[in-house]
């Protein structure tokens, strides 16, 4: 019995936390890398260093409340530390591991010279005021210190947060830290204070470009381009709105679109742009005229060609992958998928664009900002795009090859090795041989 085996037959996926489920896509992979150490092997799938850190914030009314936050670096071979900050009530240290192990993958297929890392705070951005949310991040950046910085560890937006909330960091990290050019210490600022442009719609632009060069590889039968397929998006925040309306520029029919209030469906399509201007006036995009109401569960099993997940984690389960009718799943939304899921989904014939390769746009284009701030440049928006472009298309051959090749080695009676375990062994492969390379210390 393998080390998924053992932890699958011991508790149901539900029972599992977010670093669990992330172990059983790794040792998936890791069983394809010939040679790989069993020691290495648990190096590279332990945080390098997990900071929890619990603070007092004033509320807008006088009162005090205690919030809870966590950093972690999960690897730092290739760089710095480098991802997102999310603000969710749902936060858990295991979630935050979870997906700086992601981070550390994804920025190893995107040949980024980052590792992986991920922060986030317990707390409801809903119920909060600007004010309250201002001094929740200045308090975070605060207490995490040192343990952030330009060549150490580089914070970016993610559920929940976004540029207001950039600009905060970098100002309160500015401060502490007088007499230097710490724009580079964060990325997605806003475009006056050192952002990138591009740096907003990357995400979404990201998965189009990686979406396109997959299908044109003919790896769906009939499906060679995004133009004419009919699209689902959950999610309607930064990454889905962006990827919908890149999506309909390119010829796609956007049918369905959720948010957390719900979701909507026409069979004739939804204008992006018109969605996002309801969804500003009212709060959701539910209600918007002319589209049905639908909840989420209905949502992720409606009939399309594409189904974009851009909303949060463990969202197509064991519980609802069958149901799923889309051809093609293109991960906007960081771990939507569950293990379980992915095997539901590759024996019905299913085929996900994973995570670490779909939504890399983002900190490709992170990465550029960085790259801009380091040189006290701006890049034009057309070499942004078009670096981005050439980056996301050559991860999507390097998994396709691989994905190819393991097909070709697999067995009859194996289980059908999908574009995830292909992605992942890819990217494990490189930390893993970067890591023998600069050599175990001491
Ligand atoms: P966001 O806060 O801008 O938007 C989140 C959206 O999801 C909102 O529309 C919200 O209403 C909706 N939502 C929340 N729970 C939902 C549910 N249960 N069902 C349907 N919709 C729900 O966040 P974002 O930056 O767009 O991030 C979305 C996902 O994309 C996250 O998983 C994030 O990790 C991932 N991601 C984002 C970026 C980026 O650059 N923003 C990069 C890579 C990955």
């Amino acid at each position: 019995m393998n080390d998924n085996q053992t932890e699958l037959a011991q508790l149901t996926e539900q029972e599992l936390d977010p670093a669990q489920l992330h172990r059983i896509h790794f040792n998936r992979a890791a069983q394809y890398i010939e040679g790989l150490k069993r020691g290495l092997i648990e190096f590279l799938k332990s945080p390098k260093r997990s900071i929890a850190v619990c603070f007092p914030v004033e509320m807008d009314d006088g009162s005090v409340r205690t919030f809870h936050g966590y950093r972690v670096v999960h690897n730092r071979v290739f760089g710095p530390g480098k991802g997102g900050v999310r603000y969710h009530p749902a936060v858990t240290r295991e979630e935050v591991i979870a997906m700086a192990s992601l981070m550390t993958w994804k920025c190893a297929l995107l040949e980024l010279p980052f590792g992986g890392a991920k922060g986030g705070v317990v707390c409801d951005p809903k119920s909060l005021s600007e004010a309250e949310l201002r001094r929740i991040t200045r308090r975070f950046i605060t207490e995490l210190g040192d343990f952030i910085g330009p060549y150490t560890d580089i914070p970016a937006p993610d559920l929940y947060t976004d540029e207001k909330t950039m600009a905060w960091i970098f100002d309160t990290y500015d401060i502490l830290h007088p007499g230097h050019n710490n724009r580079p210490v964060v990325t997605g600022k806003p475009l006056d204070i050192g952002g990138s442009l591009g740096r907003e719609e990357a995400t979404g632009q990201g998965l189009l470009f990686a979406t396109e060069h997959l299908l044109g590889k003919g790896i769906i039968n009939g499906l060679q381009s995004v133009s004419g397929t009919r699209v689902v998006v959950q999610g309607f925040g930064n990454a889905g709105s962006v990827a919908a309306k890149r999506f309909h520029e390119a010829g796609a029919l956007v049918v369905g679109i959720s948010d957390s209030q719900g979701g909507i469906y026409s069979e004739d399509g939804i204008n992006p742009a018109a969605a996002l201007a309801f969804k500003e006036e009212h709060g959701t995009v539910v209600g918007m005229p002319d589209t049905m109401s639908k909840t989420n569960e209905e949502l992720l099993s409606l009939n399309c060609d594409i189904l974009i997940p851009a909303a949060t984690g463990d969202q197509i389960t064991a519980d609802n992958a069958d149901s799923v009718q889309a051809r093609l799943v293109a991960e906007a939304a960081n771990r939507p998928t569950t293990p379980a899921a992915d095997q539901i989904l590759a024996n019905k014939g299913i085929v996900v664009l994973p995570d670490i390769v779909a939504n890399a746009g983002g900190v490709t284009v992170s990465y550029y900002e960085w790259v801009q701030n380091n040189e006290n440049e701006r890049w034009d928006i057309d070499l942004v795009n078009f670096k981005m472009k050439q980056r996301m298309e050559r991860a999507v051959d390097c998994v396709f090859d691989r994905w190819f090749a393991l097909k070709e080695e697999a067995g009859e009676n194996d289980e059908p090795v999908d574009l995830r375990t292909a992605a992942m062994a890819v990217a494990i492969d490189r930390v893993a041989y970067a890591t023998l390379e600069r050599g175990i210390w001491p």
